[in-house]
């Protein structure tokens, strides 16, 4: 057997993504493919993900950004004849990907997903300011300064409209019980990390 097909790439998948064992009840009439509103511009739309799991391409389908492009608008969902979470599946695979170490590097959902999780993680809120900021300068500190220059004018009506405060830079708001919030986060990585270790 080629290498790049795993005969029991499905069965991993119903055992190891969020709501993986929906995949087989897909039926291939290509609904979701068509309702998607990016998936003509993805390499493989969700109809063609859940046929390639079936098909065992592994590494095809664990390396493809298409689940990254997900964004969340659940159009596939209301339509699928079969009533497949497809959303929560896309998400669950580049989750899932990702434990791996498998996800395509670079990936600007990808990075904003990883900037996004690590501003909530500290104190159970988002800091806008310092996600909006992490996000201009990913590439790096000149790349940063032009980014923040040419959004100048959004930022400033932010906070003209108080949606956005400049004293979020030195703290800013998060949950009452941190200490509880960081446990809960332990807790769920130590269960992650049980999965990661076993596949
Ligand atoms: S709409 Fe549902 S049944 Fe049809 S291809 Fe998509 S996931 Fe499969
Ligand atoms: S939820 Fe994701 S996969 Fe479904 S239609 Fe919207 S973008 Fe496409």
């Amino acid at each position: 057997m080629s290498e790049k097909y795993h005969n029991n790439f499905l069965k991993e998948v119903e055992e190891m993504v969020e709501e993986g064992e929906w995949v087989k009840m897909c039926m291939q009439c290509g609904v979701c493919a068509g309702s998607c509103p990016l998936g003509p511009h993805w390499a493989h739309p969700p109809q063609e993900i859940f046929m390639m799991i079936r098909a065992g391409k592994r590494e095809e389908v664990l390396r493809s950004d298409s689940m990254w492009m997900c964004t969340s608008c659940y159009n596939c969902v209301v339509r699928c004849p079969r009533k497949l979470p497809i959303t929560h599946i896309m998400h669950g695979l580049a989750n899932y990907a990702h434990r791996l170490g498998l996800s395509p590097k670079n990936q600007p959902t990808q990075q904003f997903a990883t900037l996004f999780w690590n501003n909530l993680a500290q104190t159970g809120r988002v800091n806008e300011l310092k996600l909006s900021l992490g996000i201009y300068f990913k590439d790096g500190f000149a790349q940063g300064v032009k980014n923040a220059m040419a959004m100048q004018s959004v930022g400033l009506g932010m906070v003209k409209a108080k949606r956005l405060n400049p004293m979020e830079l030195f703290g800013g708001h998060g949950v009452k019980d941190k200490t509880g919030f960081h446990a809960m986060l332990k807790k769920a990585k130590e269960i992650e990390d049980r999965r990661k270790n076993f596949a």
